[in-house]
């Protein structure tokens, strides 16, 4: 006869054991960053350009004066920094979200008032994207990912801008501006060079 103690004792074990594994399951599988997919945007099918997503102006668009494109996220910088860039992309509360919204210093092809480097004047000739994520945290979801792409490379045919004037804010200073989840090198390949 086995007494009610032991089978609560029995029952414990297994189910600590149970919640060992799965953590060393967990921590065997997870991936040292996840992995997002940004669909291919493939050069001679749908290259991803819309004029459409830049065009809606209230000024002519300056073309010459956009020379570098500089990427943010919320993580570091913060809400504010929507309001410093010339396109948030999508939505905190949803992943699905993958919109496109120019501010109006788009609208009116004003200068940023995203990046600050003592001696250099990016605010005056860098486009600014801000990612409505925390990279910090996890990563942008596929959405907002493929949104970014459609959005740089339409910016970069538009106004000529190489691959290596695409820059992340990190890449100029701002330590985890994007957040390390930012999948960087993913995003690199989808760009032209030019
Ligand atoms: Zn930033």
């Amino acid at each position: 006869m086995v007494g009610s103690g032991t089978i609560k004792t029995l029952a414990a074990l297994v189910g600590a054991m149970a919640i060992g594994t799965a953590v060393l399951i967990a921590m065997e599988t997870a991936p040292a960053r996840p992995v997002v997919s940004i669909p291919r945007l493939t050069q001679d099918q749908d290259t991803g350009i819309d004029f459409a997503l830049i065009s809606n102006t209230r000024v002519p668009l300056m073309y010459p004066k956009w020379r570098n494109i500089v990427i943010h996220d919320v993580g570091r910088d913060g809400a504010n920094a929507t309001k410093g860039c010339h396109f948030v992309i999508g939505r905190l509360d949803n992943p699905n979200d993958g919109s496109i919204r120019p501010t109006s210093l788009w609208a009116d092809q004003q200068d940023g008032d995203h990046i600050y480097m003592p001696g250099f004047s990016y605010n005056e000739n860098s486009v600014g994207i801000c990612l409505m994520s925390d990279s910090s945290r996890a990563a942008p979801s596929g959405s907002q990912m493929k949104a970014l792409v459609r959005l740089v490379r339409t910016l970069q045919d538009s106004c000529q801008i190489p691959r290596d004037h695409v820059y992340l804010h990190a890449d100029l200073g701002e330590d985890g501006c994007p957040g390390h989840f930012f999948p960087k090198d993913d995003f690199r390949e989808e760009l032209p060079a030019r």
